[in-house]
């Protein structure tokens, strides 16, 4: 049962194959079979699941219909839930729990989905390998050795790992598709402002996006179809109507042009990613896709330009986490100033406090031009970029990464290194675009998963349903499970 897709449990939910109970134990037997090896999760919620598991079958029972009725879902742990722990990967919010639920957990709830549990993630999302969290770190189901990518490598690991049936994650610079990439799951950023962030634990809010870490591309339509829409609650939700997106799993992809940005494909690429995105590039031009060049000139300026924007709002975010408001309180507290200064010293992990001092830096007098304004300038220009490259194309094709999920303490002592693998990844967020990985392959040289990222218009998710479902249509790379 814990194999299943979303859209596969739904159907035998209804058919009354097994009950929403059965499904939700099956998946708690599958976290203690596996997770002491994987480490997905932080803290499970199993005795509110089970109650959600039964009201689901009450609501079955009753031949309700609601899209995710009686199937179990993992939250990444920086979406609120009510009367649930929070934390973030941190010390600072360990205790935190959040008073309200998140948009996103509302209508999830609505939609009548379990909550298993919350899973591991770099501390305050600001990682490519999930080992910066303050709990513990998450592995690669497809090689115990190997981090399953970051943040929301728990959500990932979750998935590839059958230890939910589906999980939320969240993008700020790749943190849904480098993961999902590493681990052998689909993962979908959407378009900025198409998924509310209300309730989301805010990194750098000018790029954060949550959005839907599956097996199957299907399974992400579904679940795009409960959490995006106009959320009063957050200005930033985007006022556009929302389109059924299990339509454009019937959509045809023959005719749509697909962009290679010729950027995305020099020199540092393990020549094995780059097999299996040229043979992805392959497929799709035999569905009916045409190839055609375009140019991103403006990549090389992408890395920096996303950790100087990055950093100075989560400096700006991150300044409430002070003893007073939340969470952790040093105890070494004599005067108020000492108190500040002591919780954030302990309560937040180095590389978190690198970013804060990083931020404060570019947002200084006298650094401010230099570097905030001047990054500000670049990201309208990778945004142009963008709008020139799509209007030769419909869907760009290009890698995630420019390598396969490395080893657990490979590059966690080397942050330039880190921050230079999100290259193929955080243009999009800076220019607010939706971005999808999909399994495309296992590399030949060492056994672990590649996927192929695909990137669209802003609000033209659809595309990138259409696309990615008739490439999972096409091939078996998706159905591949880890040898766990
Ligand atoms: N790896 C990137 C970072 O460290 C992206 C993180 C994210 O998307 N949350 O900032």
């Amino acid at each position: 049962m814990h194999r299943k897709t979303i859209l596969q449990a739904k159907e035998d939910l209804k058919q009354k194959k097994y009950s929403a109970v059965e499904l939700t134990e099956a998946v708690y037997q599958r976290i203690d079979d596996v997770e002491s090896k994987v480490q997905a999760y932080i803290h499970l919620t199993k005795k509110q699941a089970l109650e959600q598991a039964r009201e689901a079958d009450r609501r079955l029972s009753a031949a309700e219909e609601a899209p995710l009725l009686g199937i179990p879902i993992a939250l990444k742990d920086l979406i609120c839930m009510q009367e649930t722990r929070t934390t973030c990967a941190s010390q600072i919010l360990d205790q935190f729990i959040s008073p309200y639920d998140a948009t996103v957990v509302k209508r999830l709830k609505g939609a009548g989905a379990v909550i298993v549990g919350k899973t591991n993630m770099d501390e305050f999302a600001m990682g490519s390998s999930t080992e910066s969290a303050w709990h513990h770190p998450s592995m690669n189901p497809w090689n115990l050795e190997r981090v399953p990518g970051g943040s929301s490598g728990g959500s990932a690991a979750a998935v590839a790992a059958n230890e939910c049936i589906g999980a939320l994650g969240s993008d700020t610079g790749g943190s849904i598709r480098q993961p999902a990439n590493f681990s052998g799951v689909t993962g979908l950023k959407p378009t900025y402002g198409r998924v509310s962030r209300f309730g989301l634990i805010a990194f750098a809010s000018s790029l954060d996006q949550i959005g839907p870490m599956t097996k199957t591309v299907a399974d992400s339509a579904l679940l795009m179809n409960v959490i995006s829409g106009k959320d009063p609650l957050d200005s930033t939700s985007a006022d556009v109507e929302r389109p059924d997106f299990m339509k454009s799993l019937e959509r045809s992809v023959s005719g749509l042009k697909m962009g290679i940005p010729k950027e995305y494909f020099t020199s540092g690429i393990d020549p094995e990613v780059e097999r299996s995105v040229q043979e992805a590039i392959k497929t799709l031009e035999s569905l009916g896709m045409e190839k055609v060049e375009v140019s991103l000139p403006h990549l090389e300026y992408a890395v920096a330009t996303y950790y100087v924007i990055a950093c100075a709002e989560a400096s700006t975010n991150l300044s409430r986490y002070d003893g007073v408001k939340y969470g952790y309180r040093s105890e070494k507290n004599d005067n108020l100033l000492d108190m500040y200064m002591n919780t954030r010293e302990e309560g937040f992990g180095e590389e978190v406090k690198r970013r804060i001092m990083l931020g404060t830096f570019v947002l200084s007098s006298g650094y401010y031009d230099a570097y905030y304004l001047k990054g500000q300038k670049v990201r309208t220009l990778i945004k142009q970029d963008f709008e020139n490259a799509f209007q030769e194309s419909d869907v760009i094709v290009a890698p995630n990464a420019p390598i396969t999920a490395f080893k657990l303490k490979e590059r966690v002592n080397d942050p330039l290194k880190m921050y230079l693998s999100d290259i193929y990844t955080i243009s999009a967020n800076l220019a607010g675009i939706p971005g999808m990985s999909v399994p495309c392959g296992i590399s030949k040289s060492d056994g672990m998963p590649i996927g192929v990222q695909l990137m669209s218009k802003h609000f033209d998710e659809e595309s990138l349903i259409a696309v990615g479902h008739r490439f999972q249509q096409a091939t078996d790379h998706h159905l591949r499970q880890p040898p766990l």
